[in-house]
């Protein structure tokens, strides 16, 4: 299994006792909803990582990066903390997922933020925890207004959830500072696209909207990050934004490891697989996730989307069909959810749509059902209980994993 992320974790965990071999360069598999709420401190990190020794007990795990595969030999190249190495296997699953994609904005790779792993939900908390001290000690008032700026490129799940959550955490830390209770706040949710949160049925996707504008959230579609400068957003309708903050989510690519590996790909960079999920031409070689090409039967002629659901429903099918009879993947979505902060969200489950308290008790009980191992669904539980009855934690913790050198 290449890739311990929602693909490959799951193919590991439902194959049991039968087996399997993870390369993995972390030991736990991330659970992605969930990370916005990380990033503004309801939730513990460590709480949304599952551990993968623990989610596939049976499961072998070897921390290291696949660099390369030899299909005629069946062996996989892996790098390791020292070492290089080559496992064997009977049946290959290519799990990789997908990386962020940058695309050539002047500034965009040295000043902006991105967020894709826990270490970029925890950089970003840290960040932004760091411009209310900046503007609590800003000369001017423009340089407080800067401070409290907060641009968010990309409308989809990842960005209008992160915006929500994180305005969330200034709102509640502003309390502990005083001289900035009057200082207004801007945030700004940014997308090419007409609409926000494209996955998402219209009249909900409209809500969401509503929903963020009405708490000041001043959203431009339409619209594309021109560059980014040190404290400055430039957009495509002429603004020049002064910021201290711009977050990147607009968008991901399929690992380009992918291109790499001598099996066939699309033009995305998927790896293409038949309908039961094995890669084309390749009689041991399978592959799922964000980092394939799935033709879905109950979809006929669209590909699945990179979405969670669907990467677990697709990780079904393989571990069938690696110990069975291959059939074709078949999956029609149940529905979709989403949070906006707390207290609000939007769900769609079998054709009942729901907003608002509603919406964001669905999105909760499902992403907490769906998540592996009741210790984790319990801590999880016990962090939201305590965000509940008590005032969010703002300590900034950026000195985390950079401790002082011993002095000589
Ligand atoms: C911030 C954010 C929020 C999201 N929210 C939602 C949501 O609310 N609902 C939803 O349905 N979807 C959501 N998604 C999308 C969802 O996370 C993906 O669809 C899902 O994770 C895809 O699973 P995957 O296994 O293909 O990829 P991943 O989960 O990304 O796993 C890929 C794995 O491959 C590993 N890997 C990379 N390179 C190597 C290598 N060389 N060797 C070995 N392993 C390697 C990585 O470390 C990773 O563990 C969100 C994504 C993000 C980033």
């Amino acid at each position: 299994m290449l890739g311990g992320g929602f693909a490959g974790g799951y193919v590991a965990r439902l194959l049991g006792r039968r087996g399997a071999t993870i390369v993995s360069p972390e030991n736990f598999m991330l659970y992605t909803p969930m990370l916005p709420e990380a990033a503004s401190g309801t939730l513990e990190p460590r709480h949304v990582v599952v551990p993968l020794r623990m989610m596939c007990p049976r499961a072998e795990l070897i921390l290291g990066r696949a660099s390369a595969v030899d299909t005629e030999r069946r062996r996989v190249t892996v790098e390791t903390e020292d070492d290089v190495i080559a496992v064997r296997y009977s049946n290959l699953v290519v799990a990789l997922g997908a990386v962020s994609r940058t695309l050539p904005i002047p500034g965009l790779a040295e000043h902006a933020l991105g967020f894709k792993s826990l270490a970029d939900a925890i950089q970003l908390r840290n960040h932004v925890l760091r411009r209310l001290e900046a503007a609590a000690s800003a000369a001017s008032e423009g340089r407080q207004r800067r401070e409290l700026t907060f641009v968010f490129v990309g409308a989809g799940y990842a960005g209008v959830e992160a915006l929500a959550e994180l305005a969330d955490l200034v709102r509640d830390a502003l309390r502990y500072y005083r001289t900035l209770r009057e200082t207004p706040q801007h945030w700004v949710l940014v997308d090419a696209a007409p609409k926000i949160l494209p996955e998402i049925p219209s009249k909900l996707g409209d809500y969401a909207a509503r929903e963020l504008e009405r708490r000041g959230v001043d959203i431009r579609v339409g619209t594309t990050l021109e560059s980014v400068e040190p404290h400055a957003a430039v957009l495509s309708d002429g603004t020049r934004i002064l910021t201290g903050t711009v977050v990147w989510t607009a968008g991901v690519r399929a690992n380009p490891l992918n291109e790499q590996l001598g099996i066939p790909v699309d033009d995305r960079g998927r790896i293409v697989v038949d309908a039961s999920l094995r890669v084309e031409d390749r009689e041991h070689v399978w592959a799922l996730g964000d980092g394939a090409r799935v033709p879905n039967e109950a979809t006929p002629g669209q590909y699945d989307p990179p979405t969670c659901q669907h990467a677990l429903r697709q990780a079904r099918r393989l571990a069938k069909n690696l110990t069975g009879e291959a059939r074709p993947y078949r999956y029609r979505m149940l529905g979709q959810v989403a949070t906006l902060g707390r207290y609000k969200g939007i769900a769609e489950v079998l054709r009942l749509r729901l907003r608002g308290f509603p919406g964001w008790f669905v999105t909760r009980t499902y992403h907490l059902y769906q998540l592996p191992l009741l210790t984790r669904k319990l801590r999880v539980v016990v962090d939201w209980t305590t965000a509940l009855f008590f005032r969010r934690d703002i300590a900034e913790l950026g000195m985390l994993g950079h401790p002082e050198r011993l002095e000589p």
